[in-house]
């Protein structure tokens, strides 16, 4: 994502009511923020969080948390978030790769990374969200049957992820080189880089893994 700083984003961020502020506090304890025994799910790099309040709006029954680590992006969302009245979603500005300090094992049910930045280079390649760096981040935090969906129009980073995944050990359950035209595309909820990619004619891959 483009990255301009907005002044004030993380004074605007440190003051919100949508956002949790010190969420390593709340580690084993996420029943408690939400006031409800529901499961959680969670969106690494919700961008400017389209899509995670699309889900939160259409099932009340679950609740989730937007992951953002810049803080000028994830004020857009809370822009948005004060247009909507919703009770089942929070944000977070942090970095994923310390997730193991804010949910316990088995805490969370379902991980959704959408439009991940693909780190074209050999050697970023530890940053990509599918690499066995950030699955093993996953591993100790989704439950026992929870899974990874993934999303994007980069044929590059799509293909290294059906590699890397099954390398660190997990199993890739279903995939398909064309969500639009496609069952996986049932109910599917568009993000804004889908929106933005799909309406250039881009192909949009997607891949649920499970371990
Ligand atoms: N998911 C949105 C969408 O599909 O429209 C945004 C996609 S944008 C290309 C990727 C976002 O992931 C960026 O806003 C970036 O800051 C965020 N991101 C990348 N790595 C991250 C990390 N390690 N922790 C938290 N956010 C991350």
């Amino acid at each position: 994502m483009r990255l301009r700083h907005i002044p004030g984003a993380e004074e605007e961020i440190a003051n919100s009511l949508y956002v949790i502020q010190n969420p390593q506090e709340h580690r084993g304890k996420w029943n408690q923020v939400f006031g409800n025994e529901n499961p959680v799910e969670i969106e690494v790099g919700m961008g400017k969080g389209r899509f995670i309040m699309e889900l939160a709006m259409r099932n009340p029954q679950i609740n989730y948390i937007g992951i953002e680590r810049y803080p000028s992006v994830l004020l857009r969302g809370l822009q948005k978030r004060a247009e909507v009245e919703l009770s089942n979603i929070y944000f977070m500005c942090m970095d994923a790769k310390n997730l193991g300090e804010v949910f316990e094992p088995g805490e969370v049910s379902r991980i959704y990374l959408n439009f991940s930045d693909p780190w074209p280079k050999d050697r970023h390649a530890k940053r990509r969200l599918t690499s066995e760096t950030f699955l093993q981040v996953y591993d100790q935090i989704l439950a026992r049957d929870g899974v990874v969906e993934f999303k994007t129009d980069n044929r590059g980073l799509f293909d290294y992820s059906l590699e890397s995944i099954p390398a660190a050990n997990w199993r890739v359950k279903q995939y398909t080189y064309d969500l639009h035209n496609d069952p996986m595309g049932q109910g599917n909820v568009m993000t804004e880089y889908e929106e933005k990619f799909s309406s250039m004619g881009n192909p949009i891959f997607k891949l649920v893994a499970d371990r």
